[in-house]
């Protein structure tokens, strides 16, 4: 039997092949969804000063320790502190400022009774009049209701690291510590071609013996989805000097790999292998999964060169495997992790051994995760895909699973 490379030991081949790409400075509010080029340490303690997580009245705990509803405990009002404004004033016993949510808790007191709990609460919302007493109607501990400073980080505390690509809340953080200006790895470029005589341009009219082309659209917007920008050759023929020269323009455009579709199998019309062989270097394949088992790999004129299936499921799936780690890998993502979840099968599977991504949906019922195939798996079948939300992957070596099995899932990225 023929023999077929493992999955890891061909993303690792393809991993040595990739060095990421440089860094630039960019604003913070372009930042979300880069990789961070520097790390964030922390400048001060946050809080940056102790203060109140409520509304309500500043107090030192000891002061309303038997207070209830019944009995209520009345302090002297001596203060407001509205977020925003710091006050010097000490709180003494039988003393309490208003306080509102983000305030600093003033030296004294050490803890905060919510408003609620207090004879102020539901007077007019707007009126702002300080009251000379408040009744307080329950205890609180010391340490109630205050947040302290550096309780959620301190001072030289690693925030971010290098290579981290930036969520939504890694953008507030870097707001927090004043970065106006971030350094990222730039967007790894990545050029496209779909190769074969019987591809069409979505706009054309179906002719015999031709398809429209998807691959290119579907890889152009997987490369986005991991946060690559694309250069595309668009369709190119299944002709020898047409494909040189599409190379050619992707290489002289600075692109830092090349992703090609078809053209890389055994066909005796299949050129592009030929091509980047004479022009650098290519090892062709064969890995054990399925879809998606011919695999090209190399160089063309040292540019990194990735030659997929040209089935859409294909290379949809040899893309997930193989092309989204590497690209995190190119863009200097240096800890990308998929998501996976597990989920138990509706239906039984019959597989052939190789390692298998198989389209399914994901649900939710019976209170668990459940996934079932949507149907009939040919590599060329691309509206199976399309109804699909994830890939369950069918291990190595297994040939049959049951109702019932447990599965590791791939959910599908946006
Ligand atoms: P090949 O790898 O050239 O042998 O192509 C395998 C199958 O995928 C054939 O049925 C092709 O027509 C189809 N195919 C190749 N490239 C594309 C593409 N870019 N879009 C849609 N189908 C394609
Ligand atoms: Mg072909």
């Amino acid at each position: 039997m023929e023999k077929m490379l493992k999955i890891s030991k061909a993303q690792k081949l393809l991993f040595d092949i990739i060095v990421s790409v440089g860094t630039e400075e960019i604003s913070l509010t372009d930042s979300p969804g880069r990789v961070l080029a520097e790390p964030i340490n922390a400048q001060f303690d946050s809080p940056v000063f102790s203060n109140s997580a409520m509304d309500g009245f500043a107090v030192i705990a000891k002061d309303v320790f038997s207070a209830g509803r019944e009995i209520p405990i009345t302090l002297q009002v001596i203060a407001d502190i509205p977020a925003g404004r710091s006050i010097e004033t000490i709180l003494e016993i039988g003393q309490s400022m208003r306080i509102m949510t983000g305030a600093p808790l003033p030296r004294g007191a050490d803890a905060v009774v919510p408003v609620e709990n207090t004879d102020s609460y539901g007077l007019n919302e707007t009126n702002t009049t300080l009251p000379t007493e408040v009744k307080i109607f329950g205890s609180v501990f010391p340490g109630a209701n205050v947040r302290k400073k550096g309780e959620d980080f301190k001072m030289g505390n690693v925030l971010l690291s290098k290579g981290r690509i930036l969520k939504p809340q890694d953008v507030g953080i870097l707001a927090m510590m004043g970065k106006v200006n971030v350094q990222v790895h730039r967007r790894p470029r990545i050029g496209l071609m779909s190769t074969g005589d019987e591809l069409l341009p979505p706009e054309s009219e179906l002719l015999p013996g031709k398809i429209r082309e998807t691959n290119s659209h579907m890889l152009s917007s997987l490369v986005v989805s991991c946060g690559g920008k694309v250069i595309s050759m668009g369709i190119v023929p299944d002709d020898e000097k047409e494909i040189y020269q599409a190379l050619d323009a992707l290489a002289e455009s600075g692109v830092d790999l090349i992703l090609s579709s078809a053209g890389v199998s055994v066909g005796v019309y299949d050129f592009v292998k030929k091509v980047v062989e004479e022009n650098g270097h290519i090892d062709f394949w064969r890995v054990n999964m399925r879809p998606g088992k011919p695999l090209a790999v190399g160089a063309f004129k040292n540019i990194p060169f990735v030659g997929l299936p040209g089935n859409p499921v294909s290379s949809f799936v040899g893309f997930e495997v193989f092309l989204r780690p590497a690209i995190y890998n190119l863009a200097g993502s240096i800890n990308w992790q998929r998501n996976v979840t597990r989920a138990k099968l509706l239906e039984s599977i019959e597989s052939d051994g190789r390692e298998s991504y198989l389209r399914a949906i994901l649900e939710v019922s019976d209170g668990q995760l459940n996934a079932r195939l949507t149907g009939h798996q040919g590599s060329g079948n691309l509206f199976s895909l399309v109804y699909a939300n994830c890939l369950i992957i069918v291990p190595p070596g297994v040939k049959s699973l049951q109702i019932g099995s447990e599965v590791e899932v791939w959910p599908f990225y946006s």
